[in-house]
């Protein structure tokens, strides 16, 4: 059988002998023993130094992925029963464990745990998976067997339903991979609060766990506050801000399903249902009617989708950080806090605070940075792939 191989064009190995796990299309000159999307493929420099093993994706313009920068290397189901085993320690040395059932995390972090395309969240005793790239795919019922072996989980759900996939040429994909998995919401307790977690129809896995540390830390500062909490989803960031004493919380969001969810939360969590209102809308809408009105907030959380896709997107979206942060500073009472982020992995922290400092300017406020936010430790970086890190915060205060 012919060996499947890809040769780099001479001098475009520089990435991969750094261990970056991408190759783009442009970087292949030739491709040896037609492969087929989700192949392994052995990676050449133009002189034949071999670089490493990859799965091929032939749609997609990041052509390869790399599993690995070793020669003896063999891609198969031991492959991936090590680096589940190597995720399971991991997360457990920094203090998530498998075995509790009522804690969420995320177990595989894509490139930055060795699958490239692959999350793995846990939420309780279910598991919801995203794959996004074809290498992941082929592999995806060893990884899911694996999965299920070594945590002992209830259930697994492929939750593989992006069109990021369509550009992999690879199918949409909403099944149950392994076990049993309610249509009802998984219940999950985040530092002492519960959740409803939709795996099936929720965003993304159903939640979003990379905020966790930062709707720990911005709750601490909600006692006494009049509290805005813009892009609420399931109101994370506005029950952590009650469960410390806030006097009263406005969760705004545009999906009425989130929003459903975060009012039986707060009955869940036995919060004050008068203190809360919900309020279904554009956030750009609604701040400006708020500066209509002269309303004011003593707390502000701006976490927005992401507004930044590609680069042809990065001057629109910087308008739409600014537009939001600018608007957020003036609805501030004075020594009012702005928790701000972005999820964009375009926009680098450097350029944000910019942006939020020409918005303090433009809105006549004196402000200082308390706090910086990134990924909490169950998303972690690789220090080879700079991609993976794509969130980031500053908490502020406005005088
Ligand atoms: N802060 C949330 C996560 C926010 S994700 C948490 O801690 O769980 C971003 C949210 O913004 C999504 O729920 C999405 O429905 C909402 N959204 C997107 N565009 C919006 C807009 N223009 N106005 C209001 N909400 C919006």
């Amino acid at each position: 059988m012919p060996m499947k191989a890809v040769v780099l064009a001479p001098g475009k190995e520089k990435s991969a002998l750094r261990k970056h796990p991408w190759l783009f299309s442009g970087a292949i000159q030739k491709v040896m023993g037609s492969p087929e999307s989700g192949d392994s493929v052995e990676v050449y420099a133009n002189n034949g130094t071999f670089l490493g093993i990859a799965a091929y994706s032939p749609e997609s313009q990041i052509r390869c992925r790399f599993w690995t920068f070793k020669e003896k290397a063999e891609i198969n189901r031991e492959f991936f029963s090590d680096v589940l085993d190597k995720a399971i320690e991991s997360r457990r040395s920094r203090g998530f464990d498998i075995n509790d059932t009522k804690s969420a995390f995320r177990l595989v972090n894509a490139e930055n745990d060795g699958i490239p395309g692959c999350i793995i969240d846990k939420y309780a005793d279910i598991y919801c998976a995203e794959i996004l790239a074809t290498g992941a795919d082929k592999f995806r019922n060893d990884i899911f067997e694996l999965l299920a072996e070594k945590t002992h989980c209830r259930g697994i759900l492929e939750r593989s339903d992006s069109d990021v996939r369509l550009k992999e040429g690879l199918p949409i994909r909403k099944e149950v991979a392994y076990g049993d998995v309610p249509k009802t919401p998984v219940e999950m307790i985040e530092n002492g609060i519960k959740f409803d977690v939709d795996v099936w129809n929720g965003h993304k896995t159903g939640y979003y766990l990379d905020q966790r540390d930062a709707r720990f830390e911005v709750g601490r500062y909600g006692k006494g506050k009049r509290v805005l909490n813009c892009f609420s989803y399931t109101g994370g960031f506005g029950l952590f801000a009650l469960q410390n004493g806030a006097s009263s919380v406005t969760e705004i969001d545009v999906s009425t399903d989130a929003l459903n969810i975060a009012r039986s939360l707060i009955q869940k969590n036995g919060f004050d249902s008068g203190k809360v209102i919900l309020k279904e809308a554009d956030v750009f809408t609604y701040l400006r009617s708020c500066r209509d009105s002269r309303e004011t907030f003593d707390l502000i959380v701006l976490d927005p989708p992401k507004f930044i896709e590609s680069k042809a997107h990065l001057n629109k979206g910087a308008r739409g950080y600014k537009d939001i942060n600018l608007l957020a500073l003036k609805l501030l009472a004075p020594n009012g806090i702005l928790a701000t982020f972005s999820c964009s992995g375009l926009m680098e922290m450097d350029l944000f605070q910019k942006i939020v400092a020409d918005a303090a300017v433009d809105a006549n406020r004196e402000v200082q940075i308390i706090k910086r936010f990134g990924q909490p430790a169950d998303h972690p970086v690789k220090t080879t792939f700079p991609e993976g890190q794509y969130l980031k915060g500053l908490l502020l205060e406005a005088r």
